[in-house]
């Protein structure tokens, strides 16, 4: 029987895993209060702090999926009633639009057409009209494979809107495309399966000085386990007791985040933007057009859509599996119509290129005509710089 070892996990997360941050996950199990644990945790959060320049503010860890990270953004920086600007670009914008709503806020929404963004200037000259307590922006919308242009925007705010408090969805980019909290970010929260490389079960929320002066000022919030108030005391000090830390994937995330530290996070930028270069011009080479434009075009994850012949996809992505690594299906409209790739992680030029050798082998079992080794010669130029 021919040997059959897991496909390459080359979806939007969870990301393939480092062995050093797998073998946390296998240490003997210890209380939250014994004080090697409390400290490894304090540590952790220390780290996440200073890495993305939040020193004065805090980075808030606990159990849970990027959307209660979502939660918990948002329940700490608005009440009922008050204005809030969701910006969506997609799948995971509508989302948050959703989250928002059932909160009883004075909501505004801006869509952008599925595979464009909504541009900083959409959002200055709605706040001229009609200014809001926050705005909510996607940094890398997954459905799409989007990069909204967050520096320039959380500068806007900040100078024109300086009491406008701006939450960003960072979880398909922290850790993979660069942001530092003092580029004018209130709110920044992601989860442990995706850039930071990870298996799932942890959220984390930065917060600036202002989002935790604002949760201050806020009477008791309806949410109790994503309440802010509740987890302060133990995001100072680690002995202290909230919800339970989930101990293993605590360290398993503290050695995702050592690796982020050890390559640098421009660094880390960077090789995303180059193998998410490599990824987009090899599956050009087979047809396969992305839907982001490329000033647009995310470094972490990759839309692709089926030119217009008709490929079976599920078909197709199964082998692709076959083949050895798995994608990811589209969402919402695009479903159907074509895939996503995440290059995102601890991964290397040998992860890209055996994804894209794994996909040219799927393409030829499909019978879709390509010619063998024409993606992988665009990948192993771009990879090379030759
Ligand atoms: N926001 C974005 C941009 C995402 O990509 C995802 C997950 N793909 C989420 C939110 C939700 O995260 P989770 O599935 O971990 O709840």
């Amino acid at each position: 029987m021919m040997i059959k070892p897991n496909p390459l996990v080359m979806i939007p997360g969870p990301t393939p895993i480092a062995r050093s941050v797998m073998e946390q996950l296998g240490r003997e199990t210890i209380s939250y209060n014994d004080l090697r644990f409390s400290v490894e945790f304090k540590g952790l959060i220390e780290d996440m702090k200073s890495l993305w320049r939040c020193e004065d503010g805090m980075v808030f860890i606990a159990g849970g999926s990027g959307t209660m990270a979502m939660e918990m953004g948002i329940s700490n920086t608005a009440s009922r009633g008050e204005r809030v600007l969701v910006c969506s670009n997609g799948f995971f914008g509508d989302r948050y639009v959703n989250i928002c709503e059932r909160k009883g806020f004075d909501l505004d929404v801006i869509r952008a057409e599925w595979g464009k963004t909504v541009t900083t200037e959409e959002i200055e000259a709605h706040l001229a009209k009609r200014p809001s307590s926050v705005v909510v922006v996607t940094h890398v919308e997954t459905s799409t494979g989007v990069e909204f242009p967050l520096r320039e925007a959380a500068s806007m705010i900040r100078a024109g809107h300086p009491d406008t408090l701006l939450v960003v969805d960072g979880v398909a980019s922290v850790g993979g495309a660069e942001f530092y909290m003092d580029w004018g970010i209130d709110i920044m929260l992601t989860c442990s399966q995706k850039c930071l490389g990870a298996p799932p079960g942890l959220g984390a929320v930065w917060a600036s000085p202002r989002a935790i002066q604002k949760r201050e000022s806020m009477p008791t919030i309806a949410e109790s386990y994503v309440d802010f108030v509740q987890w302060i005391p133990v995001m100072k000090d680690t002995m202290k007791y909230w919800g339970t830390p989930a101990v293993n994937m605590v360290w398993a995330l503290r050695e995702g985040v050592r690796l982020i530290k050890e390559e640098g996070i421009p660094e880390r930028d960077r090789r995303h933007r180059l193998y998410a270069e490599a990824v987009r011009r090899a599956m050009g080479a087979l047809g396969f057009k992305h839907k982001a434009p490329i000033e647009l075009a995310s470094p972490t994850v990759t839309v692709f859509l089926y030119p217009d012949e008709g490929i079976d996809d599920a078909a197709f992505r199964a082998a692709v599996y076959d083949e050895g690594a798995q994608i990811a299906p589209c969402q919402g409209q695009f479903l159907g119509k074509g895939f996503r790739i995440g290059h995102m992680g601890n991964i290397t030029p040998s992860t890209i290129v055996s994804l894209i050798a794994a996909v040219e082998r799927g393409c030829v079992r499909q019978g879709i005509k390509i010619e063998l080794g024409s993606a992988l010669a665009e990948a192993q130029r771009v990879l090379t710089g030759v």
